[in-house]
């Protein structure tokens, strides 16, 4: 396939090595708050990367997406918590794993913790051989990576290095292109931040860091096929990966570099610190579905930036109806046979989808392709001129669309759940219950009512109350 590589600027032709292996790291979640469905569009645009791969290549991947669960916020957000790092981020860990799910995220073959003890000594070892290349140098208690001892420093980012000042120190984990300066691989830690004694001096690991260790100590020999994340990540983190990786092992360490462009609102970066972000649970309070924003967030070219709107998301529910509601229609063809004309636009349409894939991702041109085939099929069930015989080459198609898209399937799947949990319901007909033997019987059709709002009936009969969808 083509595929845009941020390293050369270029779109080139992409394929794993002779095992047939796609070896792709992906930067996950800091887990200092709930992502956001701006985290999430990188995570869903890498996961059709991946079954795009998988399903329509035929490829194996081997996927290793990361936690942040150490750094600059998390220590912050714990200290604040009053609570130990690794309780602190687990929770966030844990509201993660529930979206990923509920957006359909395939899981990856590998999802480490930095403070992973087996981790933090890959890190370890790494600073150990950066200091023995002559990469490092210490100071005020951190160890810092010296990037004039590397002449390519700045190649993914396209730095300047006119501006670059040798010798000037940055300490945090996010900086500017304008700062780019020494970087610390490992901290000094303050007297109530966590630290570790695997390095001397004791302290704890740089956010660059973890991802090169865990990288190298995940996916094998470098260089790996695919490093991907979202375009805040060329600078400085990927740049600082780059140069820790490859002086450390001599080797190149990713071929291709693949990054999501933002997700925007009001013409700003969706990010949790300027506070214009929606999590998974906002947008289901409001009435949306996961499987709206999953379409919604992977629509759209992944290089380019996507404008969320609340309407937007709204025609994103209407796109997925018409869909869904096509494949429940097809179920009703009752005509028998089968014609040649209609398996020749099922097979034409199945080659510009993968064809549409293969041109760096495009998910727009894809899903054209497969809106225009419901359209000339709804006609073709218009005019009588669908067949029984067609209708099992007609959903093949579409499990090969849905198998990298990953969003059909995961709307109809929401159309089997109830609107509220079981066990909710079955408690609030106890309750409902409870208040009417008391004699309550307005707050027992309060009950009634609200549950009706949320689009379950209660019927009551003699072998008691049932429920069912509105
Ligand atoms: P973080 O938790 O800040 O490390 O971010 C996790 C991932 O989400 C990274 O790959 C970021 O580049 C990505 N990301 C953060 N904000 C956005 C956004 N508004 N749109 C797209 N990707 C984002
Ligand atoms: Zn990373």
């Amino acid at each position: 396939m083509r595929l845009y590589n941020t390293l050369t600027r270029s779109e080139e032709n992409f394929a794993p090595g002779p095992d047939n292996t796609v070896r792709m790291y992906t930067c996950g979640l800091t887990v200092y708050a709930r992502g956001h469905i701006g985290n999430f569009r990188t995570f869903i645009c890498v996961d059709v990367l991946r079954r795009t791969l998988k399903y329509l290549l035929g490829y194996r991947v081997k996927q290793v997406m990361n936690f942040t669960d150490v750094d600059d916020r998390t220590i912050i957000g714990a200290k604040k918590a009053g609570m130990d790092l690794r309780t602190y981020t687990e929770r966030h860990i844990a509201d993660f794993r529930d979206d990923a799910r509920a957006l359909g995220l395939e899981e990856v073959e590998e999802s480490p913790r930095a403070t992973d003890e087996a981790n933090l000594h890959a890190m370890a070892d790494l600073v150990r051989l950066l200091e023995k290349n002559g990469h490092t140098y210490v100071s005020d208690g951190s160890i810092y990576f010296k990037i004039s001892t590397m002449p390519r420093y700045g190649r993914l980012a396209h730095l300047d290095h006119e501006g670059m000042k040798p010798g000037a120190r940055v300490d945090a984990d996010t900086y500017a292109k304008e700062d780019a300066r020494d970087f610390v691989l490992w901290k000094a830690s303050k007297p109530d931040e966590p630290a570790w004694d695997l390095v001397d001096p004791p302290g704890r690991p740089g956010w660059h860091l973890e991802c090169s260790a865990m990288a190298l100590r995940l996916l094998g020999e470098p260089p790996i096929d695919i490093h991907a994340g979202g375009v805040d990540l060329i600078f400085p983190h990927h740049e600082n990966e780059i140069a820790q990786s490859e002086c450390a092992t001599g080797k190149p360490f990713s071929r291709f570099w693949v990054h999501v462009e933002y997700l925007i609102v009001d013409e700003q970066k969706m990010s949790k610190s300027l506070g214009n972000t929606y999590t998974i649970p906002d947008v289901v309070i409001r009435g949306y579905r996961p499987s709206a924003v999953r379409y919604l967030l992977l629509s759209a070219h992944y290089r380019k930036q996507l404008n969320f709107t609340w309407a937007s998301l709204g025609q994103a529910e209407e796109a997925l109806r018409r869909l869904t509601d096509f494949l429940v229609r097809l179920g009703t063809v009752a005509r028998e046979g089968a014609s040649g004309d209609i398996a020749a636009r099922v097979g034409q349409a199945r080659r510009d989808f993968a064809d549409a894939m293969q041109d760096d991702l495009n998910t727009a041109a894809a899903l054209g392709v497969v809106f225009e085939l419901v359209r000339s099929l709804r006609s073709a069930i218009d005019a009588g001129q669908l067949g029984t015989g067609d209708v099992p080459g007609i959903r093949q198609a579409f499990d090969e669309f849905d198998r990298v898209l990953g969003v059909f399937s995961l709307r109809l799947a929401e159309d089997d759940q109830p609107p509220v949990p079981v066990e909710e319901i079955e408690r609030l007909i106890e309750d409902r219950q409870g208040a009417r033997r008391r004699r309550e019987f307005a707050a027992a059709d309060r009950i009634r009512d609200d549950l009706a709002a949320r689009g379950v009936l209660l019927e009551d009969g003699t072998g008691g109350t049932r429920w069912k969808r509105k």
